[in-house]
């Protein structure tokens, strides 16, 4: 019971805090302030008041709409509300304790979504965002010096094929966003998970890459929700993914 009240706890301040990111999503690519001034409707302008800014409620309740001009609102604030409380549940499932490396986790993983959904929209990163997923990844465990060299190794290891890629394919391949989240994987990962991270996201990638392909050429595919997914699979069941590692690799 008591732990129960503990999940739906974290799942209602995850979900507040994803309702922050859908802020922080709209107004850091367009670098208008995160604080100010309050939200208001695009359409109409309208400040949305206290109680019409409950968490995934007050979407669900109003219909999808504005509560003043009646402008749909995107399905996208209630999902990317909802993801963040189940974010805050599941990290707090994995680690069994709230303290400092519960909160720096959360803020790590919770950043890389919103660096996932940005990527969507504009197919580019902001770089204060994605410093800040790493800088945060280098505190995520107790030993930060490892996550530090691991972090340089991932970069250094993607910079590299990037080079290879770029020269073999004579275009400019994968972003430099891409980069610097490699760096946070290998923070939070080590590297050997992190390239089993980077193999399982660009596993995941090919269904919609050939999907785009077939219905439309020019469309480019965004990388980091892929990474960003990844790393939370392979984070989250380290124990399963390291005893693969060992019965391939030894
Ligand atoms: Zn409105």
């Amino acid at each position: 019971m008591e732990s129960l009240l503990i999940y739906l706890f974290l799942f209602i301040l995850g979900s507040a805090i994803g309702s922050f990111l859908n802020v922080v999503i709209y107004r850091v690519p367009l670098r208008k302030s995160i604080i100010s001034p309050p939200s208001s409707c695009p359409n109409c302008n309208t400040r949305i008041k206290p109680w019409h800014n409950i968490p995934i409620l007050s979407w669900i309740i109003l219909g999808g709409k504005c509560a003043n001009c009646k402008e749909p609102i995107s399905k996208r604030y209630p999902i990317i509300e909802f993801l963040t409380g189940v974010l805050a549940v599941a990290i707090y499932y994995k680690l069994k304790s709230i303290d400092i490396f519960f909160v720096i986790n959360f803020a790590t993983f919770a950043t890389l979504l919103a660096l996932a959904v940005i990527d969507l929209d504009y197919k580019a990163v902001p770089d204060s965002l994605n410093l800040l997923a790493l800088t945060l990844a280098f505190f995520s465990s107790p030993n930060i010096i490892e996550n530090i060299k691991n972090a340089l190794l991932m970069i250094g290891i993607v910079s590299l094929v990037r080079f290879y890629l770029s020269y073999l394919l004579k275009k400019e391949a994968l972003g430099e966003g891409d980069i610097i989240v490699a760096g946070t994987m290998g923070a939070l990962l080590g590297v050997k998970l992190s390239l089993v991270a980077l193999f399982i996201a660009s596993l995941i990638a090919i269904f919609p890459s050939i999907y785009i392909r077939i219905k439309n050429k020019d469309l480019e595919l965004p990388f980091i929700p892929f990474l960003a997914i990844a790393t939370f699979i392979v984070w989250y069941f380290d124990d399963f993914f390291t005893n693969l590692w060992r019965a391939i690799y030894g």
